[in-house]
Order: structure tokens, then C-alpha cells, then sequence
């Protein structure tokens, strides 16, 4: 559904409210704009299949916001695969320069739409990373820095855990989102969780309504325990052939 600017954003700051968050009237005219240029965008990129005003509160900004209660002022954020800036970009709008946010993607097309949003919104501590995860975790500056991984719709959770692990601090943790397949995925985890030093905090679950429809959303917080070996990420067709 089409809504007007004033519309978008009286239903965001509703919806945002309605999970137990809020945003300012800054912040959310930022995520007005942030929709417009996305929406714009992807008529000559790819960056989404969301695109109705309202669909775009619910499952982009409301569902990236569930993340928001894993962060803490004052961290180091980078979200693997980050696409379109989802869940990054919605919730470096949110903490508004008080966490330190890398949006990473190896698709350099959307890094550039990302470096456009930064630049207009004027978005302070966010930067947009061009690489593959498994060349771009093996480099100091990333490798084992971050204070919380996060990742949402990348790829199955033993490949995904094999991509980001490596970018977590011992002692910090990756977030991971899942739409569904959760539990058939996580056990699918066993080697993977000890090899890239893994364990399992909490798992959590929601419900995002739109258009009178239900759709299940997961959670997956794992706390980074132990420094994780060289050689991991392997190459990716190694990973894909021979995934943990
Ligand atoms: N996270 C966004 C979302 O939820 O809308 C984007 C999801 S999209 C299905 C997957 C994204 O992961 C793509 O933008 C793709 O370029 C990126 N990606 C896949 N494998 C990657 C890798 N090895 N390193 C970095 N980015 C990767």
C-alpha cells in the first residue's frame, strides 16, 4: 500500500513502539528517506523484493529492529551480506552514531547505493565494505574485532557460521537471522560450532504481521568463545562442497 510521507512515518513510529522501541521523529523521517531511495534504486539494481510502503515498515525496519536489544551502545557492529543495509543500515539509523556500524556485502553495486544513503542521511560511524567474507575475515582490521556479527538471509547456518565467526572477538557474539529451515539448520551445526568456536546462547522467536498474514521469524544468538583457526574461512567453493 501506498502511503503518504506523513503516513509512513506516523505508522513507523507506531510499529516501532508496538515492540518495545522508539525512534524520534528524525530518525524517522531518516527511515522515510532511506525507503524512498531503496525503493527508487531498485528500478535500476536489485536490491529487494519489498517494496509496498507498508511491507517495508513490517518486514525491513520492524524486523531489523528485533536485533536492536542484542547491541549496546558504544560496540562494533558489522552485518555480513548486508544487501540492501538489512538489518545494518535500519539499525544504524536507530543507534544514530553511538555503535560503530560496517555494512559488508560483496555485491559492489549495493555497497555504492549504501555509500549514497550514508552520504544523505549523513549517517556518522557507518561505512560500506565492498569483499567476500571469506577473503575480508582472513585481514587484520576485521579479523576477530567485532563486538557483534550479525546476518540476516545469507546463506544455510553451518556455511554462515563458517563466514562470520571469524569476524567476532572472543568473547563477543553473531546474531543470526532466520525466516525458516531454523531447526533443521541447527542440527546441522555439531562441527561447526566447535570448530569456529561457537555456543549457543538463546534462541528467539516472532511474529511479523502483514496483510493479515503471519510470518515466522528466528533469532539465533551464539556467544564467540575461543580465538578460531587460520585456516578458516576456507575458500568458498570449499565451503559450499565441504561445509562443516
Ligand atoms: N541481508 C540482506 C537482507 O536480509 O535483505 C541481504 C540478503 S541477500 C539474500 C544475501 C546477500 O549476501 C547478498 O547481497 C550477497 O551479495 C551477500 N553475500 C553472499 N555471500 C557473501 C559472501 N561470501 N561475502 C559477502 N557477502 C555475501
Amino acid at each position: 500500500m501506498k502511503l503518504t510521507k506523513e503516513q509512513f512515518i506516523e505508522n513507523t513510529v507506531n510499529a516501532v513502539k508496538s515492540i518495545g522501541l522508539d525512534v524520534s521523529m528524525k530518525q524517522a523521517e531518516m527511515l522515510y528517506t532511506y525507503k524512498e531511495l531503496l525503493v527508487e534504486w531498485n528500478e535500476k539494481i536489485n536490491l529487494t523484493a519489498v517494496t509496498e510502503d507498508d511491507e517495508v515498515i513490517v518486514k525491513h525496519i520492524i524486523d531489523s529492529l528485533y536485533v536492536a536489544k542484542y547491541i549496546e551502545e558504544g560496540e562494533k557492529v558489522i552485518d555480513v551480506g548486508t544487501g540492501a543495509g538489512l538489518p545494518g543500515m535500519i539499525l544504524a539509523i536507530y543507534f544514530d552514531g553511538k555503535v560503530e556500524f560496517t555494512l559488508f556485502d560483496a555485491l559492489n553495486k549495493r555497497i555504492i547505493f549504501l555509500n549514497e544513503v550514508i552520504k544523505i542521511l549523513g549517517l556518522k560511524n557507518v561505512k560500506a565494505v565492498h569483499g567476500r567474507a571469506e577473503e575480508t575475515a582472513k585481514e587484520a582490521g576485521f579479523r576477530e574485532v567485532y563486538d557483534v556479527v550479525v546476518s540476516r538471509a545469507v546463506a544455510r547456518l553451518n556455511v554462515l557460521m563458517e563466514l562470520t565467526s571469524p569476524f567476532a572477538k572472543v568473547g563477543g557474539k553473531c546474531i543470526y537471522m532466520k525466516a525458516d529451515k531454523t531447526e533443521e539448520e541447527m542440527k546441522e551445526t555439531n562441527k561447526a560450532v566447535v570448530e569456529l568456536a561457537l555456543t549457543l546462547k538463546d534462541t528467539y522467536e516472532y511474529l511479523l504481521e502483514y496483510n493479515n498474514e503471519y510470518f515466522r521469524r528466528t533469532i539465533i544468538e551464539y556467544n564467540k568463545t575461543d580465538n578460531v583457526k587460520d585456516k578458516y574461512p576456507r575458500q568458498f567453493a570449499k565451503i559450499k562442497k565441504q561445509p562443516l
